[in-house]
């Protein structure tokens, strides 16, 4: 009987056992995490929730969230992408739902529902579980099989799938080492970047639906809404940048000038037209009290005073120095950043095993045929919304299938 060792027993790991053990009846799937507990990040992610995938449907389109793995994973996508994981738990009974931002979740909000539907669809295929069991090297053989190492035992392996989910350090690769896969260092993604000290904190709690948030000397934006916390900004725009910057900012030590344009319907020169136009018929009022483009009140409190108008100064004689100082800082209102928090909710690393030397209709090392990886092992992250879950899915889905034909092909 031929042997699949899966390493990790995560989103990845689960999807590509159970694909691999369903499809090929004559194989034994042996599925090692070194945890007491299966599937933990599905239990945890999305605040309990699980936030499975997203209803980005087309391929071209869903890799622009992946900030590594974009090229490589638009080719899987074709095969097995956002519908064809809802088709896959739904076909199973787990009902999903969308939210209206795209998010996916289970119906019964609750990521259980993933996790016992892995858990059974694993038993059912007759995929074989041992956990506390850490995997410690891969030796592969010259006849193509590999023996694998574990902290209980010795095993050998016609196919190895490994899925063991990324890793904060370097080091934390060395188990892999004797395979001589090029490791990107990892650096943390999607975090909140913090202003210490800046007076904008005093407006914590407050967000706003639509900013570009920039970084110039990178030339990296993006837009969505922003969330100002205790120890600086945040929400879906700050968490898409530090994903896009996630390496250049560890580089720079979390240390760099960060943008904000609070009206990115306007250019600069628009709003310097809207506000001479409004001036005119401004009356009594305060530029305090006008707020004319209708941000949450205390933000435009803070910007006026940021742009040095007096309280007091009334719409009707703000000079047009004044009104290019407000605009300035309405479109390009300049921060420091200093340090960053990482954002609890969607913990995801940046860095892994490189690309360039994995066959991504297979998912099978180039270096070593038999050898295949899927999930957060190789060096793929995307921004929050589903997407991190959904190259798990894939690859994995991928990984399993590309297994079971070769075992196919080998003794059909
Ligand atoms: C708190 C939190 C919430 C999240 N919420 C979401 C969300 O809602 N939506 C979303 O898309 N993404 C979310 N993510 C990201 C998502 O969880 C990961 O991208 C995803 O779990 C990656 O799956 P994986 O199978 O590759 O790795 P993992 O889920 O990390 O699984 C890898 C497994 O391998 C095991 N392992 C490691 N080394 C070995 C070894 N040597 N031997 C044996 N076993 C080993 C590990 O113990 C682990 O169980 C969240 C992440 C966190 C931390």
């Amino acid at each position: 009987m031929r042997k699949i060792v899966v390493i990790g027993g995560g989103a990845a790991g689960f999807f590509g056992a159970i694909e691999c053990a369903s499809v090929s009846k004559d194989t034994e799937v042996l599925l090692l995490e070194k945890s007491a507990r299966l599937l933990s990040k599905v239990r945890v992610s999305g605040g309990g929730r699980c936030n499975v995938s997203n209803s980005c449907f087309d391929p071209q389109s869903l890799v622009y969230n992946y900030p590594r793995g974009m090229k490589e994973l638009l080719g899987p996508f074709y095969s097995f992408g956002p519908a064809e994981t809802m088709q896959w738990f739904e076909s199973r009974g787990v009902m999903l739902k969308t939210e209206a931002d795209g998010r996916i979740f289970p119906i019964s909000d609750n990521s259980m529902s993933i996790v016992n539907c892995l858990l059974n669809e694993a038993e059912k295929a007759g995929v074989r579980i041992n956990t506390e069991e850490s995997v410690l090297n891969i030796v592969p053989k010259s006849d193509g099989t590999f023996i694998i190492e574990s902290s209980k035992n010795t095993y050998l392996a016609h196919k190895v799938l490994v899925s063991a989910g990324g890793y904060p350090k370097t080091e934390s690769y060395n188990w892999l080492k004797n395979l001589n896969h090029r490791i990107i260092s990892p650096v943390p993604s999607l975090f909140t970047m913090n202003l210490p000290g800046n007076d904008v904190t005093k407006l914590m709690g407050l967000s706003v639906a639509d900013a570009i948030v920039s970084i110039p000397q990178y030339r990296s934006e993006s837009r969505g809404p922003l969330l100002i916390t205790h120890w600086g900004m945040s929400g879906p725009s700050v968490l898409k940048l530090s994903a896009m910057a996630a390496r250049k900012l560890n580089d720079d030590n979390y240390k760099v000038k960060m943008n904000v344009n609070w009206l990115p319907e306007l250019s600069e020169t628009e709003c310097s037209e809207e506000l001479f136009s409004l001036r005119k018929g401004a009356g009594k009022k305060s530029v305090m009290a006008a707020n004319p483009f209708n941000l949450p009140r205390r933000l435009w409190e803070f910007i006026v005073e940021k742009s040095g108008i007096h309280t007091e100064t009334g719409f009707a004689n703000l000079s047009n120095e004044y009104i290019h100082k407000l605009c300035s800082i309405l479109n390009r209102d300049e921060y420091e950043v200093k340090g960053k928090t990482t954002f609890k909710e969607e913990f995801v690393t940046c860095g892994g095993i490189s690309l360039r030397e994995v066959n991504f209709k297979t998912m099978e090392s180039k270096l070593h045929p038999g050898l295949y990886f899927a999930g957060e092992v190789l060096d793929i992250d995307a921004f929050t919304g589903g997407f991190n879950f959904q190259a798990a899915w894939t690859s994995g889905w991928i990984a399993g299938k590309a297994i079971a034909d070769a075992l196919k092909q080998s003794n059909p």
